[in-house]
């Protein structure tokens, strides 16, 4: 049967990335089909409620900054926020949320639910239909046809999901929900790479079953940080505190003695799992010197008892996982709600897809989240909303878009899967960026939603209050630089007291706001000054951040411009990588396996850093 209505865009899952993509696209104002398993599970998180962390909430304010659902989801579910790295540079500093899982879904629902011009309907997407190398449409598990012009396809782990515990194996998305088999399939069937992966997650934990007194309290941040640019702490639900156990060497024996009962090290496991989030047995097994690692307690939201032990993730058998559990200090009396499991799914190779996302055999169709082989609700957000956008503008007839690696965390993300491909779930990092300082997570706003306004991705109200936000900021950085400090005043000598070295001649105070003794603050307390700086905390962190960082920030614009010029220059094909002098031994091995053809294309192997790139500019220079 052919449904009677024709589509612009159909999203095929609504996980994280299919609930991004489908917004992004009907925000741009196509007719979008969200087509989903189960209506009941749109944006459920399938493994840790919580959303955030290194890297990962840079890609969070960047979605919102496109104006995306993340981040204001997070505020409606957070129930705890901390700033981590807090401490250290405002590049690597990051905002990570414990969620309440069933308030951040009921958030998604409503935003789906509420966004004009998005029809939602539950049905397994069993085919698709594609004619002369162009993807026309979807067929669901039950024969009904749906017709768009480009569809963007979000199915996370579930093509031929294979959940292991221990020895035994069911057929599986995720817990609970169906694989999708018949899709992956079809999929198989097309000209794309495809191999497996896996991930796992930890059993949970009853908390009237746990011995709190026995465990660290965790609180979050005061003042409570904010996760979107819209959000506010009147959104946030109540706050509340995780907790921290440890294991031990028991727990260590215990796990060791039973590895011949793990799927992975019997060899059941063919798929690789993600390196930086490794299975309680991996960790033990690979770091055998250590007697105890970490385990966050979190909750899983205010309305349940149910415990997310963070650092357990695990797929030996039960019984060995109560017995794992029990050996840690606080839970010896736990009860498992649910066993802990690890998931082999199918993902496709994404050097087979264009930076839009869009696949390269494949016309107007796009593929976005875990299916690229990323792991992470951020990553899959992210891509979901790019891999939206641009079936949108396919629809629309427009060119493609998307970020460049100065520009965004999403451009990085995307350069790095479709350039270097992956091996294991990539999962982003701060040190993936070579731009870090300028890809900040407090001004993603600033970097992108003037883009998503041109895009049609960023509403007025969104747009009302960024307007308003930067020209703040404009204004008030150009005042500091008007405002003066003679020396020998009552100010000078309180600046004086603060940096521990008397003020020799007349300063403004944007050139005191650089010294690192110095911010903002200190500044609106100075005589004279008192009472006439701005209030709004984002402001003033802007002005301070932008001020102290200057120079910093010009020498890498400086980078980009330079590496801008020289972008099309050809590397020779003979280049021996191995015998340039001054790069690391990693970067002339990634260099020599990759034969870039061109310095920006070099430029954009991840871990070829800026400076590795001037070096091969220098020998280049050298061999003519
Ligand atoms: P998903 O969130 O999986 O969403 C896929 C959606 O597609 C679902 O709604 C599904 O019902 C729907 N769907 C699938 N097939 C079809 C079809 N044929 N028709 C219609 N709808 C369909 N991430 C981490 O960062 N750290 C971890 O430790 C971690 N552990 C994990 C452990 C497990 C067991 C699992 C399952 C996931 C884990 N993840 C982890 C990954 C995280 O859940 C994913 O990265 C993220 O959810 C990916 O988002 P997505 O939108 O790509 O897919």
């Amino acid at each position: 049967m052919n449904y009677p209505d024709r589509f612009d865009v159909i999203v095929i899952g609504g996980g994280h990335a299919g609930t991004e993509a489908a917004l992004a696209s009907a925000r741009m104002g196509c007719q979008t089909l969200l087509l989903t398993h189960n209506i009941e599970t749109l944006g459920q998180m399938s493994c840790n409620p919580a959303i955030g962390g290194i890297g990962k909430s840079h890609l969070v304010k960047e979605i919102d900054a496109l104006g995306g659902a993340m981040g204001l989801a997070t505020d409606l579910g957070g129930i705890q926020f901390r700033v981590l790295n807090a401490s250290k540079g405002p590049a690597v500093r990051a905002t990570r949320a414990q969620a309440d899982r069933i308030r951040y879904k009921a958030a998604i629902r409503g935003m789906l639910e509420n966004q004009p011009n998005l029809t939602i309907f539950q049905q397994a997407a069993g085919d698709l239909i594609v004619d002369n190398d162009t993807v026309r449409g979807v067929v669901t598990e039950t024969g009904i046809r749906f017709h768009a012009d480009s569809v963007v396809l979000c199915t996370g782990t579930f093509l031929g999901g294979v959940i292991h515990i221990g020895l035994d194996q069911s057929k599986g998305g995720r817990a609970g929900d169906p694989p999708s088999n018949a899709l992956a399939e079809r999929l198989r069937a097309l000209p794309f790479r495809v191999d497996r992966l896996k991930t796992g997650t930890p059993p949970r934990i009853d908390a009237k079953s746990v011995d709190f007194s026995q465990l660290e309290e965790q609180p979050g941040d005061s003042p409570t940080p904010v996760m979107s640019y819209l959000g506010s702490r009147e959104m946030h639900p109540q706050q509340v505190s995780c907790h921290i156990a440890h294991t031990n060497q028991h727990t260590h024996d215990l796990i060791l003695a039973n590895l011949d009962r793990s799927p992975m090290y019997s060899g059941v496991i063919e798929g690789i799992g993600p390196r930086y989030c490794p299975s309680i047995e991996d960790k033990v097994h690979r770091f055998a010197d250590k007697s105890s690692h970490q385990v966050f307690i979190e909750p899983e939201g205010l309305d349940t008892h149910e415990l997310y032990p963070n650092g357990i993730s695990t797929s030996l058998p039960f019984d060995v996982q109560i017995q794992v559990v029990r050996s840690i200090k606080g839970l010896e009396n736990a009860h498992i709600t649910r066993p802990g499991y690890a998931i082999e799914y199918d993902f496709f190779d994404p050097r087979d897809l264009r930076h839009s996302l869009e696949t390269k055999f494949i016309h107007n169709l796009f593929f976005a989240g875990q299916i690229n082989g990323t792991t992470g609700y951020e990553e899959a957000g992210a891509q979901g909303l790019l891999a939206g956008l641009n079936a949108a503008r396919r629809a629309q007839e427009l060119d493609a878009w998307y970020p460049r690696r100065d520009e965004a965390y999403l451009g990085v993300l995307v350069d790095d899967l479709i350039t270097m491909g992956t091996k294991e779930p990539y999962r982003m990092f701060t040190s993936r960026a070579e731009y870090r300082l300028l890809l900040r997570e407090d001004n993603a706003d600033l970097r992108l939603t003037e883009a998503g306004r041109e895009l049609g991705l960023v509403d007025d109200t969104r747009w009302a209050a960024f307007s308003q936000k930067r020209e703040a900021i404009e204004q008030e950085s150009a005042r500091l630089s008007t405002l003066w400090i003679q020396p020998g005043s009552p100010a000078a000598e309180q600046v004086a007291e603060k940096t521990g070295a008397p003020l020799t001649r007349e300063y403004c105070l944007s050139d005191l706001l650089k010294r690192p003794e110095l911010n903002y603050r200190d500044l609106a307390n100075l005589p004279g000054i008192e009472g006439t700086l701005v209030t709004d905390p984002a402001v003033a962190e802007q002005v301070q951040i932008q001020a102290k960082y200057q120079g910093y920030i010009d020498r890498q614009q400086h980078e980009i411009d330079k590496l801008k010029r020289h972008e099309a220059t050809p590397l020779p094909a003979e280049l021996d990588y191995l015998k340039v002098e001054g790069l690391s031994n990693e970067i002339r091995q990634k260099l020599a396996e990759a034969r870039p053809e061109t310095l920006a294309h070099a430029a954009r192997i991840s871990g070829v850093t800026p400076a590795a790139v001037s070096i091969l500019l220098v020998h280049l220079k050298k061999r003519r």
